[in-house]
């Protein structure tokens, strides 16, 4: 299995988490978005739906392991598997907020969008600082990405890698709406209600 991200919630958290997430799911179910409309306001485009997200990789394979709890860990994301090298696309535009350089996500980004946050990790490259200035640098994928960068929806951002935890190529994809992890499949299954329709 190709496992990454594993976190151990208090359970005050754990609950909170899964109020959030019933309600998303509430939402979803009723056809009533006010849960995750959030990130379509803050389109620069004015979009209103999901119409124009991006699902996030390109040469998607498989998914490989799914969001929530395996025993007591609590894995905070989707894994897709997809070919190492494969580009991986911005869900959503935004802002670069951070560059992840760390031994679980290993070489990752986190772009945020309004009261959304989209994690990426797993990537090829490094991080590297010029003149007080992060970047994930890939030379070979031709990416040079800046923290504070805005990135139009679908922008090339990097691309499939095995940096940090991981056992196999895959981009573990995290989506936190107002600070709390949802599952990006719920996300997902919107994008394609829509796109589909
Ligand atoms: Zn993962």
């Amino acid at each position: 299995m190709l496992q990454s991200l594993h976190f151990r919630f208090p359970r005050q958290r754990t609950r909170r988490l899964l109020v959030a997430f019933l309600g998303l799911v509430a939402a979803l179910s009723a056809g009533y978005r006010t849960g995750i409309v959030g990130a379509a306001e803050t389109s620069s485009l004015g979009y209103t739906s999901w119409r124009d997200a991006s699902f996030p990789v390109e040469d998607f394979i498989d998914y490989t392991s799914p969001f929530g709890y395996r025993g007591s860990d609590f894995h905070a994301g989707l894994d897709m598997a997809a070919p190492e090298g494969s580009y991986i696309r911005s869900w959503w535009a935004g802002k670069v907020v951070a560059v992840i350089d760390d031994d679980r996500c290993g070489t990752g980004i986190v772009i945020e969008s309004g009261n959304w946050e989209h994690v990426y990790c797993h990537m090829e490259g490094y991080a590297e600082s010029h003149g007080g200035q992060r970047y994930l640098i890939d030379r070979y994928g031709g990416i040079q990405i800046a923290e504070g960068q805005d990135l139009p929806t679908a922008t090339r951002i990097g691309r499939v890698g095995m940096t940090g935890r991981t056992t196999g190529p895959h981009l573990h994809w995290g989506l936190k709406y107002n600070g709390e992890w949802v599952d990006p499949a719920l996300v997902l299954r919107a994008m394609y209600a829509e796109q589909s329709s």
